[in-house]
């Protein structure tokens, strides 16, 4: 195991190869009863103050990806808002603590970002308990593994793109009032916006819909100096995988098969890209998809 993320090691072993046993809970799942348990960084992520001060909404941060994302921000300096459903309170509580314990504010707004209005209510009480806001950072998402298009209903299709999709909206919308020139957004694509799998037809079109729709929106951004970027996950152990994601059949070979790398990603190597995109380091970086798959190939 590495000692933090800037240990020169071996990528191929800087975390096992994992072969999760089949397991399966309801969504949106409690990434503290997998085995095993994602590694958000909590031991290994060092801060470097590099984004001191800034007030970050982050969403999906009870858990994987966007938990490791804000465990990784509070320690480089800046203020979280945790966006996450009332389901998953124990995943976040352990998030907020980690927030926390790095000397910084965590303000915790449970809700369902599928209604706008939520999403509303989220961005003014980030607002409010931080006091102010300059960095969006969504990685909310669904992804429900269904075989065929016909067993795809209506609902999944619809809940889906309103998570996956339309909730980035919403939260953009509603927070460019408050976003000085010098804030960023971050969204959550995937390898699927380019690889869709068979079995994950609504899933791998909104990821396609987020990358076109953020280097859209960059450009308009620019303009008053908000930069907008990407992140796009290959592999990584998360409660998505266990909660109907993927067919549960093929969890003992998740992210080994297709990875170049020979693993899948634990969430911690994820949160490095976020800060990369949010901290002003970034700042000639706009409209880019930043691919963190492993290797794969990608347009
Ligand atoms: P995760 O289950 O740990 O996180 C997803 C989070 O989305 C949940 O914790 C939940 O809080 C939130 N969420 C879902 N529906 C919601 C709703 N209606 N309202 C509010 N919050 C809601 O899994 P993860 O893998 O860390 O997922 C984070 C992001 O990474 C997703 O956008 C996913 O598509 C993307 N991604 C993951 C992988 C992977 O292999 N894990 C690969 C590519 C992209
Ligand atoms: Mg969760």
């Amino acid at each position: 195991m590495t000692s933090d993320q800037y240990t020169f090691d071996d990528p191929r072993h800087r975390y096992p190869v994992i072969s999760p046993e089949v397991q399966q809970q309801p969504e949106p799942g409690l990434q503290s009863a997998m085995t095993p348990v994602p590694d958000l960084g909590e031991a290994t992520y060092r801060g470097t103050g590099r984004l001191t001060g800034r007030k970050a909404l982050i969403t999906g941060a009870d858990s994987g990806i966007g938990a490791a994302v804000a465990i990784a921000f509070a320690r480089e300096g800046a203020d979280v808002t945790l966006s996450y459903l009332p389901e998953e309170e124990e995943d976040a509580r352990h998030v907020v603590e980690q927030v926390e314990a790095a000397g910084r504010k965590a303000v915790a707004v449970p809700g369902d970002l599928t209604s706008a209005s939520f999403c509303r209510e989220l961005v003014a009480r980030a607002v409010e308990g931080m006091g102010g806001l300059d960095a969006i950072v969504n990685v909310a998402g669904k992804q429900v593994w269904q075989p065929t298009i016909e067993e795809i209903s209506d609902e999944q299709f619809e809940e889906t793109f309103r998570t996956n999709v339309f909730a980035p909206f919403f939260i953009v919308k509603a927070a460019l009032p408050h976003l000085a020139p010098g804030s960023t957004i971050v969204n959550t694509a995937s390898l699927e916006a380019y690889v869709p799998a068979p079995d994950r037809l609504d899933y791998a079109t909104t990821k396609g819909a987020i990358n076109n729709f953020s280097k859209g929106l960059a450009q308009q951004l620019i303009t008053r100096g908000i930069r907008v970027n990407v992140v796009a996950p290959g592999p990584t152990w998360t409660a998505l995988q266990v909660t109907r994601g993927v067919d549960p059949e093929t969890l003992p070979e998740f992210g080994s098969s297709e990875s170049p790398m020979g693993r899948a990603a634990q969430p911690a190597e994820q949160a490095p890209a976020y800060v990369f995109l949010t901290s002003a380091e970034s700042s000639f970086v706009a409209g880019e998809t930043l691919n963190v798959n492993g290797g794969m190939v990608t347009p």
